[in-house]
């Protein structure tokens, strides 16, 4: 694994320490302000996700909860490999819990989090070799505004760069039963994808026919 250089490692440092003490919105969060992600000046795989839930809240620990558990298995990464740093980063669109809707399902990511912070650390991110884009509001920022489902399906459009998922809560299991196409063919595509982008001998040299990578 190439490390990066001694001063990304400290700006990532400085800003990663920043961002844990953010108060911005202590007025709204019902839970407070507590950002959760995780930051690696090595990782290769870039995790942008939606915004830590209550149990991802109480741990300060990303994804861990059953959604977590479906998403490491997509990717058919053990918990070790999801939670090293030196290979994943995780940094959501919103860095704390938003709560809940008054009928249900989680609030939107706290508005405007993203756009103070991810053009602050996702810059010294500077080994990440894939960004999967998981869940509807992690693509739209990125990609601007779409349809999920349609992006999801249409997944190899975006590589090798960006991966997009849904978001891997209880709803998508029936979504999942309803489209084999996603165990069959996406999921596969998926894990060769971050076994790639996890893998420092995977290049151009490599000359996959798969990816291209
Ligand atoms: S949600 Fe984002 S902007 Fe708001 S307090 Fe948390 S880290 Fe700060």
């Amino acid at each position: 694994m190439r490390p990066a250089a001694p001063d990304t490692i400290r700006a990532l440092e400085r800003a990663g320490a920043e961002a844990r003490a953010c108060t911005r919105c202590a007025a709204t969060l019902p839970l407070g302000p507590r950002p959760v992600f995780q930051l690696g000046a090595g990782a290769r795989l870039l995790i942008t996700s939606q915004a830590p839930g209550t149990h991802a809240h109480a741990t300060a620990t990303p994804f861990n909860d059953a959604s977590g558990e479906r998403l490491r298995g997509w990717l058919g990464l053990t918990r070790a490999q999801f939670y090293d740093p030196a290979r994943v980063a995780i940094v959501p669109i919103g860095l704390c819990y938003p709560g809940r809707l008054p009928r249900g399902g989680d609030a939107p990511p706290a508005p405007g989090c993203a756009a103070l912070w991810h053009p602050r650390l996702l810059p010294l991110l500077t080994e990440v070799r894939l960004t999967l884009l998981v869940g509807g509001y992690a693509q739209d920022f990125v990609l601007g505004k779409g349809r999920m489902a349609e992006r999801v399906r249409d997944y190899a459009a975006f590589l090798p760069r960006h991966f997009p998922l849904p978001h891997p809560s209880w709803r998508t299991t029936a979504w999942e039963r309803r489209n084999p196409w996603f165990a069959a063919e996406l999921v596969p595509a998926l894990r060769h994808a971050v076994a790639a982008a996890l893998d420092p001998g995977c290049g151009p040299e490599a000359g996959c026919w798969r990816c291209g990578a």
